[in-house]
């Protein structure tokens, strides 16, 4: 009776991983106690002053021990706003646009 239980167990290795463990790198994220407008913009804010932010915040980021999964969070979500994974959200904006592209060669 116990073979034919353990015989009937389930395969989990296939199952999807429970939430937590998809977002248990943010609490180790270089960022995590750092202020949010650091990362993401006010309202109005361009040219120099927003360059200078946002290089502040890349280089956060350039140090962060999880930035590979911010980053492939950020381009599979598509965060439309911040800095994430060291990426500016118009450097996201190429990125998706590109890999769109070259998946769909002959669409406009
Ligand atoms: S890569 Fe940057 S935005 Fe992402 S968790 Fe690290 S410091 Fe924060």
């Amino acid at each position: 009776m116990a073979r034919l239980y353990i015989g009937a167990m389930s395969e989990t290795s296939r199952l999807p991983k429970p939430v937590i463990d998809n977002w248990q790198w943010q609490f180790e994220g270089a960022c995590r106690s750092l202020p949010t407008e650091m990362f993401f913009h006010p309202d109005g804010e361009r040219g120099p002053r927003r360059r200078a932010r946002e290089n502040a915040a890349k280089a956060v980021c350039a140090t962060c021990p999880v930035l590979a999964a911010c980053r492939a969070h950020a381009l599979a979500s598509q965060e439309p706003y911040g800095i994430w994974g060291g990426l500016t959200e118009d450097e996201r904006l190429e990125i998706i646009s590109r890999a769109s592209r070259q998946s769909n060669p002959h669409s406009a």
